[in-house]
């Protein structure tokens, strides 16, 4: 299927709470609805997957009318062909795993001409072992497991997923997070993913929303949505974990030297030196960070380091707090962008100004993934 068109214009009054948005998704591959918590995130997948009703509103999905004040229309939840996915699961206690996977394919979307059927899916989720066990019995990732294949198996035309991962520990968290990173791609399924949780979204999303407030606060492709955050989240700590700015970069796997235990990529025009990992396919996308804190400057090329990375920037802003003993250096690196914490020693000895040509300093080790 093209990728739907959601369109929601809603309002929603709690006692003291409002939600109030007008947007139109286009819905392809994972978009994450990311804010901190009680900005209504949930509110919203309520409303578009029919368990709640706006105050006003319309809200469709293509051609479909879910919602609509003038013509009165409120189509039920099960009419709207919408997978979801909590933290808890609430998969069916009296049921074995596969009884609630038959159960969701007899409630399969007629008009959804999915390429898969449940052989795929249980193929796909790994879950031939554990078809007779009662879903009591399973562990919280084999029940997200389960969950997500029921979900999928009523051939949704989106998928909704409300912090699935955020009852799960780190370990149980990586073994899912993959599932879901190739499922829109692989189902045909996009996914609409709230969360607050940094490392999720990085790793997932194709576009983020950011949600603050019950209102869309800025929307677009995801690494530099999640760059744009390091302003707000500068020096503090912050409920999306990150205590100090981060850069979030996109790379795309180049070769791999066997001899100087080295992996190289590109990230816009740069080449980057990341340590050997040549589990990496060349042509992979990937997702890493680096801290703030691990980018060094200098005002020339320096020669004689051990440092592999040598990046020629320009600076853009810097940005101290009046007691902080330290500084954040915003860089741009050609269109890409790039944090240097330094202290303020450092910045009186340099001398550093916007607009300065300087050289980015960047160990190969200081890159990581941190789902990986
Ligand atoms: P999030 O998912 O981003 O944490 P929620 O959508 O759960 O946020 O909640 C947003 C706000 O709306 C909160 O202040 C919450 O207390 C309030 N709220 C949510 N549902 C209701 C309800 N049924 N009645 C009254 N207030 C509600
Ligand atoms: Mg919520």
């Amino acid at each position: 299927m093209a990728a739907p068109l959601l369109h929601i214009t809603a309002k929603k009054q709690f006692e003291d709470f409002s939600l109030d948005i007008s947007e139109t998704l286009k819905l392809e591959g994972t978009t994450a609805i990311f804010g901190p918590s009680g900005s209504g995130k949930t509110t919203l997948l309520r409303l578009i997957a029919g368990f709640d009703a706006p105050d006003n509103g319309l809200i469709k999905l293509g051609d479909t009318v879910f919602y609509t004040d003038t013509q009165r229309i409120n189509l039920p939840a099960h009419r709207r062909h919408i997978g979801f996915l909590f933290q808890n699961t609430s998969l069916f206690p009296h049921l074995t795993v596969k009884g609630n996977l038959d159960y969701a394919d007899t409630r399969r979307s007629a008009t959804n001409t999915s390429s898969y059927d449940k052989d795929d899916i249980i193929h796909e989720f790994d879950l031939l072992s554990l078809m007779d066990r009662r879903t009591g019995t399973l562990s919280g990732g084999e029940a997200q497991r389960v969950a997500l294949a029921r979900a999928l198996l009523t051939r949704p035309h989106i998928l909704l997923l409300d912090e699935p991962l955020s009852a799960l520990d780190i370990a149980r968290k990586a073994d899912i997070l993959p599932f879901l990173k190739t499922l829109p791609r692989r189902f045909g399924v996009p996914l609409l993913y709230v969360s607050h949780d940094l490392e999720e979204v990085s790793y997932l999303a194709d576009k983020v929303i950011l949600f603050d407030n019950g209102r869309v606060t800025a929307k677009g492709g995801a690494i530099k949505m999640l760059n744009t955050l390091q302003d707000s989240f500068s020096g503090q700590d912050s409920s999306s974990g990150l205590t100090a700015p981060t850069t979030f970069i996109e790379a795309c796997v180049q070769t791999h030297n066997v001899t100087e235990g080295l992996t190289y990529v590109t990230w816009g025009t740069q080449t980057l030196c990341l340590p050997l990992n040549e589990s990496l396919r060349k042509g992979t996308q990937l997702r890493l960070q680096l801290r703030a804190r691990d980018v060094a400057l200098a005002k020339s090329k320096p020669k004689g380091l051990s440092l592999r990375n040598i990046l020629p920037a320009r600076i853009v802003t810097l940005s101290q707090k009046t007691h902080d003993p330290f500084c954040d250096v915003v860089l741009s690196i050609d269109d890409q962008i790039l944090t240097a914490r330094l202290t303020r020693a450092a910045i009186t000895d340099l001398a550093l100004k916007p607009k300065q040509r300087v050289y980015a300093l960047i160990k190969a080790v200081s890159f990581y993934n941190p789902l990986t």
